[in-house]
């Protein structure tokens, strides 16, 4: 029996990781579940998997989340703040840590896990690309497994050899890591019409049902540019050892390229229980209520190198993952701020890019080799976003 705690349980992948953990009763047991929002969600969730804790991230939230206890006849002892998000993750009753909760908010409750030695189910992209050294330092510290949940990287490490040494890519005839993506919606849109694209047109992806903020970085590929540094991490990469691949149909989830010619691929149907299924039962595998992907289905199998043009947060996320901590904890913290104003309606699509290029460019990066000084950085650029975005950004 493992014992899981679910932060950002009440969100796309915190539902997902509750619907395979209901299909596997006898093998998993729920310790707590976090929300910040969608206290009813919340409450219903703790109904069916019956918890011992249930955290509301919100401190306001705390006195509406124990009246609604009530009302459900939620048997859970309702916690809440931050300190609570880092002791669910940390208990030692606890096995296994799914990481759910979207953005730098993510970055603590996550490091907690890690630092306890807990099994890590890792989709929480951003607490990575904000903290990358000292995040798998912790890990290496405390014997943590780090399982990667974004498909693309649950992807490779199903790829990888069973002997994989971490950064030694040579050693393990590795040639490339090839990660994929579909490109976003705007794929084949004219450049010229990128002003008018609405919040409606860039929340819709064409093939995965997501949370909004990453549904948003996907259609500006700023996703891909935040999991090609989460490859560097994860991986012990270099930026020259990851190609971005452009896949439409999302069937290939990613791939690795041997030096021997071959390349092994992950495939499967676009949905997120087979990364959660992955990373619950690893080594084993489980059913995870997935269709099976049926060959006689795809008509199309395509693939297309990215332009930057289309997808210059792509190139800013890489440039930034060749220079450094610094540079990707701001360029998290920039473009966490510009999805906001984008989705709130105050500035336009294609000005999520150029606030993120003016943020990187109007502070000379420094080193952070602290979680406190990684803090601080991230505080300075939402501020210095939040400044140029009031300077009125226009296409
Ligand atoms: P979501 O918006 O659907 O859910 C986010 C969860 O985080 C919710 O439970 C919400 O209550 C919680 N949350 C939000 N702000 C919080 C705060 N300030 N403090 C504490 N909790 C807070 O997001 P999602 O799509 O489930 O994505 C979650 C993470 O997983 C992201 O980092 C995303 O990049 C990653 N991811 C998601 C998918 C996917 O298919 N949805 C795929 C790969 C990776
Ligand atoms: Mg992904």
């Amino acid at each position: 029996m493992q014992t899981v705690t679910i932060l950002g349980a009440t969100g796309s992948i915190g539902c997902n990781t509750l619907d395979v953990i209901s299909r596997h009763p006898e093998q998993y047991r729920v310790f707590a579940i976090t929300g910040n929002s969608q206290l009813d969600l919340l409450m219903e969730q703790a109904l069916k998997c019956a918890p011992r804790y249930v955290v509301v991230a919100d401190e306001n939230q705390y006195d509406k989340a124990c009246e609604l206890a009530k009302q459900y006849r939620v048997d859970a002892e309702i916690l809440c703040g931050a300190q609570a998000l880092e002791d669910v993750s940390s208990a030692p009753e606890v096995d296994s840590v799914m990481a759910a909760i979207v953005g730098a908010a993510g970055l603590l409750p996550t490091l907690a896990a890690v630092k306890a030695g807990k099994r890590v189910m890792l989709a929480n992209k951003e607490a990575l690309v904000m903290s990358g050294a000292l995040f798998i330092e912790a890990a290496n510290q405390s014997g943590a497994t780090i399982l990667p949940i974004d498909s693309e990287h649950n992807a490779i490490f199903q790829c990888l050899p069973h002997d994989f040494q971490y950064g030694n890519f040579e050693a393990s005839g590795i040639r490339k890591i090839l990660l994929t993506g579909s490109g976003g919606p705007f794929r084949e849109r004219a450049l010229d019409t990128f002003s008018s694209i609405s919040i409606d047109e860039a929340s819709t992806h064409p093939n995965w049902s997501m949370g909004r903020k990453i549904t948003i970085d996907s259609a500006t590929m700023m996703n891909k540019g935040l999991e090609f540094i989460e490859a560097c991490w994860l991986f012990g990469a270099g930026a020259d050892d990851i190609d971005v691949v452009i896949h439409p149909q999302s069937i290939i989830h990613s791939m690795v390229q041997y030096i021997d010619g071959s390349v092994i691929a992950q495939m499967g149907n676009p949905d997120m229980r087979t990364p959660i299924a992955y990373g619950l039962a690893f080594p084993e595998r489980i059913e995870a209520g997935v269709t099976p992907l049926d060959f006689a289905d795809i008509s199309n199998f395509s693939f297309q190198t990215p332009c930057f043009k289309r997808y210059p947060n792509l190139k800013l996320a890489i440039d930034a993952c060749k220079e450094g901590q610094c540079a990707t904890t701001r360029l998290n913290a920039a473009n966490e701020v510009a999805v906001e104003r984008f989705l709130l309606g105050q500035i336009q699509f294609c000005d999520i890019a150029k606030v993120n290029e003016a943020t990187l460019e109007s502070m000379p990066m420094v080193k952070v080799s602290s979680i406190q000084q990684i803090l601080e950085q991230d505080v300075l650029a939402r501020d210095k976003a939040s400044d140029i975005i009031r300077g009125k950004f226009l296409c």
